[in-house]
């Protein structure tokens, strides 16, 4: 399967993306400006909180195309971050005491600098997130050894698994990707990822397969856990529940399916204020392949950058001004606030 950006779709183009979001009323579904919503809840403009996660996404190169990926990565995107950019993002982080560097992708370790901007995070101290695919793993004898890299960093290693069964993830991420995932869990547990005691957590997304709000976060951690071990003798941490954002390709998926307009409506009628007070933009800073700084992964796919009033390239960070920005907004946020709320975190309410 070919990128929407190979293909020359519509919807590579992000302002395509932002007037399909916009067309409120189409097929006579009126909706709710996601402003007005937050408005009634007491929290326009959206405001920061207290900055703790630097999320960076390294690229846009991935080894998988899935169907649903809001990034509309893979294997034919050649957009990179690159070794200077990085530099910068480290600059950045060296003056402040953000604790958190969450690295994003793409498949974040398919960035030749990849390996070398771990280490230079790992020595100012803070903690790193790598959002691995899983199959990366076992993609190329060169990455075999990523487990014993994430190991000696202490990285947090989030992966998403969109189910234990073969045919669900198969069908969501490409035929053959549940059995390679399930050989780079075994060889993550191996090195100590997701065993107790061990301190090395191994974290599993999922994330619904069609166009449905996932269920009880607990609930599927229970199951998942269950079924790894027993099926598969595999183990891991904790399960974070993500909403699909209608945005990219699973705004594609959305439209060819023609749910688009049910999935926007069931959003809304789900909106939680409590997931709302606790978006993760609130805390987090996005950086692009580009080095330009955005509220969000979301956000960055679909072009917004950060406001106006805020600097708008990581060259020129400057933690008090982004401080005081208001946080751009648009009709795909109803994503992160329906029902228990989500985040690259999982639930949030
Ligand atoms: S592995 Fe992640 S980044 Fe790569 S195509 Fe799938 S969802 Fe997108
Ligand atoms: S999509 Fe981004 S900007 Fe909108 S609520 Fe979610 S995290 Fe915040």
């Amino acid at each position: 399967m070919k990128s929407l950006h190979a293909q020359h779709h519509a919807l590579a183009d992000s302002s395509y993306q932002l007037t399909v979001l916009s067309e409120a009323e189409a097929a006579g579904a009126r909706l709710p400006a996601f402003a007005h919503k937050l408005r009634e809840s007491g929290l326009l403009p959206l405001r920061p909180t207290e900055l703790a996660v630097m999320q960076v996404n390294v690229g846009k190169m991935c080894n998988q195309t899935c169907r649903h990926c809001h990034v509309d990565a893979g294997p034919d995107r050649t957009e990179i971050m690159t070794r200077a950019t990085m530099q910068l993002c480290l600059d950045a982080l060296a003056q402040t005491t953000i604790p958190v560097v969450d690295l994003t992708g793409g498949a974040p370790e398919m960035n030749p600098d990849f390996r070398w901007f771990v280490e230079q995070i790992s020595a100012l101290g803070r903690q790193i997130i790598v959002r691995c695919n899983l199959t990366i793993i076992v993609a190329n004898p060169k990455y075999y050894n990523l487990p014993e890299f994430f190991a000696r960093h202490g990285v947090r290693v989030v992966s998403s698994l969109p189910h234990f069964s073969a045919g669900r993830t198969d069908a969501q991420r490409g035929e053959g990707v549940f059995a390679r995932s399930i050989r780079a869990l075994r060889m993550l547990n191996a090195v100590g990822y997701g065993v107790e005691g061990s301190g090395l957590l191994l974290d599993l997304v999922f994330n619904p397969a069609g166009a449905f709000l996932p269920g009880s976060q607990a609930g599927l951690e229970r199951e998942f856990k269950q079924r790894l071990l027993r099926e598969h003798e595999v183990v891991f941490n904790n399960l974070l529940a993500i909403t699909n954002l209608p945005i990219s390709r699973f705004m594609e998926y959305l439209l060819e399916s023609g749910n688009y307009e049910s999935y926007m409506q069931k959003l809304v009628a789900a909106y939680n204020p409590v997931a709302a007070a606790n978006v993760m933009c609130r805390s987090t800073l996005s950086i692009g392949w580009d080095g330009q700084l955005y509220d969000c992964d979301f956000n960055q796919q679909l072009d917004l950058n950060v406001a106006q009033n805020a600097p708008q390239h990581i060259r020129s960070f400057d933690a008090a001004a982004l401080q005081e920005r208001a946080i751009v907004i648009n009709q795909h946020c109803y994503g992160c606030t329906a029902g228990a709320g989500s985040s690259c975190g999982g639930a949030t309410a």
